[in-house]
């Protein structure tokens, strides 16, 4: 293990031979540059070791296939994992900087919208700590998700740069270039034997470049890899322009492919049809299979043993054309017979859904596949023609059964359906909460559940505690440390044993003091970057996450408003003060979304320079939410927002960092909401609200829209959003108005009172310190089973038949 000299020689080093320069010229972030790239070739000497031991072990080894991973910072999170961290901080101050001068200055790799981004994130930390062979794959985007600024309390998006193309952590494979074939037409024709061989012609050719970002896993045995690509142009095909001397053509087409890994698409849970994404997602699967087939065919020449060496998991629909490119590779390349190609494809995929709303389904226009993907269209014909065969033969007396299961929708303009591809070519599928799992066999695909009920299944998402709980909080950290030993950072069951302190008044006390301190320290952010101040004694509420309908930011800000008309125009006194925290991105052609933002930015100015809020109410929306500031937030909040309309949350994970970091949680019967109010018990959880069932008889019924007419209090608050109160357009907000009133498929007013005793509950309960937070303390001990460790030993015994 090296230590403070060696990481400070090495520091000085990297400055000098890397980066040429000098210590006493070095900026913060030339040191944390240099930092980092110590840090990596301290990775990179477990990265060999590991290589070689999973190597000798024949390890089966399992594929990430993901369109985001939201790594956030890394330089903390490496330290701890690699058991560095004392010893880089002592390193940095000897040499005169301040540790947390120079973590500061690293950007956030936010290649990734959200909650499925972030998933990814938590998995590939906890395979490396689980000393699973594994590797995440994924593209590096030149920009990640949009910077987010408020601007007359309006969303402004900017390009996110992140310095992506000098990142310390990625290591570029210029030698290790791809080519991957794209556009052209099909040729039929036969091969030698008179069998059916077509060929795909006049294709052109992008270039995939591999860059690799090290995963420590915690104690630093395994460092496995998470390989991201980039895409540029064929030297060689633009040689063929260049000739013909059409110059420029041939930069055009240069361009053009450069551009596939260009950026991130920013919508989250809305699908955008667009033609770069689509060249995206073939892209990701198409550099992946390469990779897979290579390292394979390094160690085996028996393609038919590829599952039992391989397994692959697609997070979403986004590279579910890994099944198709699988059968092309198996098939055309290989010359393996079509049913041995579907056996070793269904073997070695499966996959993981993760909504149910259908606006976020994938479907792409044929018309567009085949101008992209000839041969892979012609392959999901095949598979389709074959797989309603089979169901024709299996259910003669159920022909409407075809419609249903094609991978094809034939209403409208024709198009694939990504999702019925991803489960036909898996061997199983799964939801990511229970309750999710059971609305996708009983709504969302009833009768492939009907078909093939065992490949269904259930991982309950989770997080990792080293990111979430030791990273972000450490006082909770020393403090859980000093309780139950060290072990509860790779065993996070451990934190049953913080119930029999529950009734220890100085344990309690501790909990409430640790809670202080991180509020006090998020005081300090707001004020240096929105500069308002806050009383961190005050109680602190916070949704922090993508700003959607669904997730009811707006029942939130409903509820603000009806506090405030309570203050200023019927004179009440809130129980105790209370700062309300927003915080989140909308996609940008999302326009309700944005302006439901504008409206808490209208109401937070409001609220907030009215004389009679003062010492009762604040609300604050946080500019640009991305990991770094969900890591000061969550460890800050009293109270959590898990408000989504039952059955349209797949599972949450902010409701689970929020609860392991001693949040109580004010939330539907939605998601993992549901399981975690099962683990920290009823009595220390907020529970309101419809129940999924009940919000679709409402919808059924419509009801939901008379609510405003006969309810007197809701009218109210309502009616505030179009009385000039928080704009003087009285228009503005319109369009909020008549969505509430007339056609709400969110139900916001239907669950509005219910949150609103809810509310008043919690208020009444936070004036009582020690019970809050002996309650708060009963959510840290009830979270064991949402560390993301239990969940990939889910996956690894249940789906990809990989001990650990
Ligand atoms: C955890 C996380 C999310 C997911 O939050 P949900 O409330 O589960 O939607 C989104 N963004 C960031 C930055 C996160 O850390």
């Amino acid at each position: 293990m090296p230590g403070v000299e060696e990481i400070k020689n090495n520091l000085i080093s990297k400055l000098r031979y890397s980066l040429c320069l000098d210590l006493k010229d070095a900026t913060h972030a030339d040191i944390f540059n240099a930092l980092a790239l110590t840090i990596r070739d301290f990775q990179l000497d477990s990265f060999f070791a590991t290589k070689h031991y999973q190597k000798e072990a024949k390890s089966k080894r399992l594929y990430y296939l993901s369109m985001e991973f939201l790594l956030g910072q890394s330089l903390r999170n490496n330290l701890m994992n690699l058991g560095l961290y004392p010893a880089a901080h002592q390193a940095l101050n000897e040499l005169g900087f301040d540790f947390e001068d120079i973590t500061a200055e690293e950007p956030d790799a936010a290649l990734g919208n959200g909650g499925l981004g972030r998933l990814a994130a938590c998995f590939i930390d906890s395979m490396a700590t689980l000393d699973i062979a594994a590797s995440g794959h994924g593209i590096k985007y030149e920009y990640g998700l949009f910077k987010q600024s408020i601007q007359h309390g309006r969303q402004v998006e900017q390009p996110d740069d992140w310095h992506s193309t000098h990142s310390p952590w990625l290591i570029d494979h210029h030698s290790q270039l791809m080519l991957i074939p794209i556009g052209g037409h099909i040729e039929e024709s036969e091969d030698i034997d008179g069998n059916y061989n077509p060929m795909w012609m006049d294709w052109r050719v992008i270039v995939g470049v591999p860059h690799d970002y090290f995963v420590t896993g915690y104690g630093g045995k395994t460092v496995n890899k998470l390989r991201l690509y980039s895409a540029a142009a064929s030297d060689s095909f633009d040689v063929h322009i260049f000739n013909r001397g059409d110059y420029l053509r041939a930069v055009s087409q240069k361009i053009a492919s450069e551009n596939i890994s260009k950026i991130l698409y920013p919508a989250d849970e809305i699908q955008s049809g667009k033609e770069l994404r689509l060249t995206q997602e073939y892209f990701l699967v198409a550099c992946t299979l390469r990779d897979i087939f290579q390292e394979f065919t390094d160690k085996s020449d028996d393609i038919t043993a590829l599952p039992d060496a391989v397994a692959i998991q697609l997070n979403d629909t986004h590279p579910a054309l890994a099944i198709v490119e699988m059968m092309r590779i198996l098939v055309d390349e290989h010359r393996l017979d079509w049913d041995a190609a579907w056996d070793i494809t269904q073997k070695t995929c499966a996959f993981t859904n993760h909504t149910l709303m259908p606006e976020a389904l994938e479907t792409w226009p044929v018309t567009l596949f085949e101008k992209l993907l000839p041969r892979h269209l012609q392959i999901i014909y095949e598979i389709n023609h074959r797989f309603l065969a089979d169901v024709a033969e299996k259910w003669p007396d159920r022909p409407e059964l075809l419609a249903s299961l094609s991978l094809f929708e034939e209403r409208g303009e024709k198009k694939i359906r990504m999702a019925h591809l991803a489960i036909v070519g898996s061997h199983k599928v799964n939801g990511v909460a229970k309750l999710h799992s059971e609305l996708i066999k009983q709504d969302l695909v009833p009768n492939f559940y009907f078909i093939s009920p065992e490949k269904f299944t259930n991982q309950t998402n989770g997080v990792t505690p080293r990111r979430w709980i030791q990273q972000a909080n450490t006082q909770l950290a020393t403090f859980l440390t000093r309780q139950l030993g060290a072990g509860w950072v790779t065993d996070l069951d451990k934190l049953q044993r913080l119930k029999k302190l529950a009734n220890d008044s100085g344990v309690v006390e501790e909990i409430q003091s640790i809670k202080l301190h991180n509020k006090q320290a998020l005081c300090r952010l707001i004020a240096s970057r929105q500069g308002i101040k806050v009383d961190p004694l005050a109680m602190f509420d916070s949704q922090v996450k993508r700003i959607h309908e669904y997730k009811r930011q707006l029942l939130n800000v409903l509820h603000v408003i009806h506090l405030y008309l309570g203050i200023v125009e019927s004179g009440n006194t809130l129980i105790q003060p209370k700062v309300h925290l927003f915080s989140g991105k909308a996609a940008p052609g999302y326009a309700m979304a944005k302006l439901i933002i504008q409206l808490i930015n209208e109401v937070a100015r409001t609220v907030n320079n009215d004389p009679r809020t003062k010492g009762q109410l604040s609300v604050l929306f946080l500019e640009d939410y991305k990991v770094s500031l969900a890591e000061h937030i969550i460890p800050a909040t009293d109270l959590s927002e898990q408000i989504s309309t039952a059955g349209t949350e797949a599972s949450g994970t902010s409701n689970m960092k929020f609860s392991m970091n001693g949040a109580l949680t004010i939330g539907t019967m939605d998601g993992a909401n549901i399981e975690i109010r099962d683990a920290v018990g009823a009595e220390n959880f907020y529970l309101f609200g419809a129940t999924a069932a009940e919000i679709n008889t409402h919808r059924a019924t419509g009801s939901h829209n008379q609510i405003y007419h006969s309810n007197p209090v809701i009218r109210e608050t309502v009616d505030a959003l179009v009385s000039g109160r928080f704009n003087l357009d009285k228009s503005l907000f319109q369009p909020i108005y008549r969505m509430l009133t007339e056609g709400d498929h969110y139900c916001h007013l239907l669950d509005f009172d219910s949150y609103r005793l809810a509310q008043h509950q919690v208020l009444t309960d936070f004036s009582q310190p020690q019970q809050w937070h002996q309650k708060a303390l009963l959510n840290i001990a009830g979270m064991g089973s949402f560390s993301s460790d239990r969940t990939i030993k889910g996956y690894a015994s249940e789906i990809w038949g990989i001990t650990c």
